[in-house]
């Protein structure tokens, strides 16, 4: 089973700017550089661990 939705990000130039932009929706701020706009891309696909804090009923 796959819960999760699938994130396929590719890089947008816009003008002088490049942002990254996810399948699901996702899009990231406009960077100056295409590298920079990647790394957007990849700290969407591996966000921060904060996912514990929503459900946890043995928390306090
Ligand atoms: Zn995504």
């Amino acid at each position: 089973m796959q819960d999760q939705p699938r994130h396929e990000t590719t890089t947008t130039e816009r003008g002088s700017f490049a942002l990254a932009r996810c399948s699901c929706g996702w899009t990231g701020p406009a960077r100056r550089s295409r590298d920079r706009a990647r790394t957007d891309a990849a700290a969407h696909m591996a966000p921060p661990r904060e996912s514990d804090s929503v459900m946890s009923p043995g928390r306090f």
